[in-house]
């Protein structure tokens, strides 16, 4: 054939074998440009609470995953998307973080958050706040604006003064409902309560980020700072592995640093994100002791508990977008 032929012949079937491609439907299992899991706490949710309160709890889930999901579809940050959820979820009464903390064992509330950049495994640690409104922009500010890692009590207080966070009378935090969790407390003198909220994300650069912030636990002591603030046992991200966030009973996350571990088990053993949080959560922790949620380097997510339920919601690029409890 000669080669104008040819070519005529190539021109022709070009539009086809176009047409041809764009009729393929997306690889349902294609890795997604972007990923979000949020959790708002992991606990013994009794399953008959009523239905209103069902549907308070996942409508606000749904809420937060909409705008995490809003900020790495507009090509935003994996930190921007994790900061924006943590925000909204310490604004909602309903979560055992910010606005909703549970009361310590002298009545007061004191906060503790965490944020974390995969990039190059900067951090930032807030804990023992008693007066600023939303700990996780503070937990930022730490890791952006300070040369440290870690700031508690006072002294944190006076830095969030520095970078102009708003802070609140303890008043603000008072709800009833945390009111009298504590006073029926009281009287157990049981401290396993578990609640707290979270985010991890993957943005469309690549990038992993984790956030976490938590009223802690109810009627805690003097002092007590739980797993939330501790890089590596609530709160972990690394790009090469996962972005990690924690909920349940800080003291076992601390022992067993559970977020970095699963990070561990992905790094040197090449278990999938999933794998490495089903052994952490469901082999080295006991029952009942909480739970955590992971995103991975390459999009999947992971939503992890070995208590009766978790506040947990998923979405990415690829269209999911689901929100549960148990
Ligand atoms: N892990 C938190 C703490 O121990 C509590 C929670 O997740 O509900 O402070």
């Amino acid at each position: 054939m000669k080669t104008a032929a040819k070519l005529l012949w190539l021109l022709l079937l070009l539009p086809i074998f176009a047409a041809l491609m764009a009729a393929q439907p997306p690889e349902p299992s294609a890795k997604p440009k972007w990923s979000l899991a949020i959790h708002g706490g992991a606990g013994t949710i009794p399953k008959d609470i009523p239905e209103s309160q069902k549907e308070e709890y996942l409508k606000s889930l749904r809420a937060a995953l909409e705008a995490g999901s809003k900020v790495l579809a507009g090509g935003g940050t994996s930190l921007d998307a994790v900061e924006k959820v943590v925000r909204f979820l310490e604004d909602d009464p309903l979560f055992n973080a910010g606005k909703g903390a549970v009361f310590t064992n002298e009545g007061t509330n004191e906060l503790d958050a965490a944020i974390m950049d995969g990039r190059d495994l900067s951090c930032g640690s807030v804990a023992g706040l008693k007066t600023v409104k939303n700990p996780i922009s503070l937990a930022r500010m730490v890791m952006e604006k300070s040369p440290h890692v870690f700031m508690v009590g006072q002294g944190a207080e006076k830095f969030a003064d520095e970078m102009k966070v708003p802070r609140v009378d303890q008043k603000y935090f008072f709800t009833q409902k945390r009111y009298d969790d504590w006073q029926k407390k009281l009287k157990e003198e049981a401290e396993k309560d578990k609640d707290t909220v979270g985010a991890v994300a993957l943005d469309v650069h690549g990038n992993l980020a984790a956030a976490t912030s938590t009223g802690g636990m109810t009627n805690k002591r003097f002092g007590r700072l739980g797993d939330v603030p501790v890089i590596g046992a609530g709160t972990y991200a690394n790009n090469k592995t996962a972005a990690i966030s924690a909920t349940g009973w800080g003291e076992q996350f601390i022992k067993h640093t559970v977020a970095h571990d699963i990070s561990a088990l992905m790094e040197y053993k090449g278990l999938t994100l999933q794998q490495a949080a089903e052994e952490v959560i469901h082999r080295k922790l006991q029952k009942d002791d909480g739970g955590v949620i992971g995103v991975a380097w390459d999009g999947s997510i992971a939503l992890v508990f070995n208590s009766e339920g978790m506040y947990r919601g998923a979405a990415d690029s690829n269209g999911r977008s689901e929100v549960a409890i148990w």
